[in-house]
């Protein structure tokens, strides 16, 4: 399991280096880079923290996840989970960061 980070995208803000948990990933030139992505264990972070939805965590066919893309939008409390699917399907789930507990 691991993540994808699209450059075009990044703007090197470093809000996902400071959320990893394994301290996989570096800015450097003002992007972000993940230097060992055998360690990512897919907790997500990362692509939550990402303001410009730059990162996917990719869902690989081994856990279910029919090796699609997972992106996360935030506006307010509530995060956008969307799913882009080989076959071009979208899926999107919708949470409250403030009833995290219901999930
Ligand atoms: S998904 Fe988690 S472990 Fe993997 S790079 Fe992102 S923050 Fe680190
Ligand atoms: S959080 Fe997103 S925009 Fe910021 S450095 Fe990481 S990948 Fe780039």
């Amino acid at each position: 399991m691991s993540i994808k980070i699209t450059l075009e995208k990044c703007i090197g803000c470093g809000s996902c280096v400071s959320v990893c948990p394994g301290s996989l990933i570096e800015v450097s030139g003002g992007k972000a880079a993940i230097y060992d992505p055998k360690r990512c264990w897919g907790c997500a972070s990362c692509v939550k923290e990402c303001p410009v939805q730059a990162i996917a965590l990719y869902l690989g066919e081994d856990i279910g996840g029919l090796g699609g893309k997972l992106t996360v939008r935030q506006e307010n409390t509530l995060l956008y989970w969307t799913v882009l699917l080989p076959s071009g399907e979208i899926k999107t789930i919708i949470t409250d960061r403030q009833k995290s507990n219901q999930y």
